[in-house]
């Protein structure tokens, strides 16, 4: 079953920070001063953390954003993302907005059938790289 870790390495990957469709809301702008003032003295991977639902990043982990100003009508940044390509994401059928759609675990089609999951990779491979 598909589970991505809340840790520091997929922070880091997170693309959610750069991302126009949060970048002016003044909800996560405060939630991301929070984490700021409190950050060098947060380690995330030791356990203690901030509470997940206030951390405007890795949305594909701990869900939806609980901010109501953000626009939708920008692109989301997460099949750029590493985190997505890691885990497969696009072959999961993952809707992206993971800030409005809730976490991975809940939208993505779970497709646990290795050739099944293999099957759709090559599709997507052709559909990508087919040359015109
Ligand atoms: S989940 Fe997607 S839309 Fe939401 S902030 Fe992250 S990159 Fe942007
Ligand atoms: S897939 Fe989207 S929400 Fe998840 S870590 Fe990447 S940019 Fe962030």
């Amino acid at each position: 079953m598909l589970k991505i870790d809340f840790n520091l390495e997929n922070m880091e990957k997170c693309l959610c920070s750069d991302c126009l469709v949060q970048s002016n809301s003044s909800c996560v702008n405060d939630q991301m001063k929070l984490i700021e003032e409190v950050g060098h003295s947060v380690d995330i991977d030791s356990g203690f953390i901030l509470d997940q639902e206030k951390i405007p990043k890795v949305y594909c982990t701990h869900g939806k954003t609980n901010c109501k100003d953000l626009n939708y009508h920008e692109e989301c940044q997460c099949i750029k993302c590493d985190v997505w390509k890691e885990y497969d994401l696009e072959v999961r059928e993952a809707p992206a907005y993971f800030c409005k759609n809730g976490k991975a675990i809940d939208c993505c089609k779970m497709t646990d059938d290795i050739e099944d999951r293999e099957s759709k990779l090559r599709e997507l491979k052709r559909t990508y790289y087919t040359p015109i």
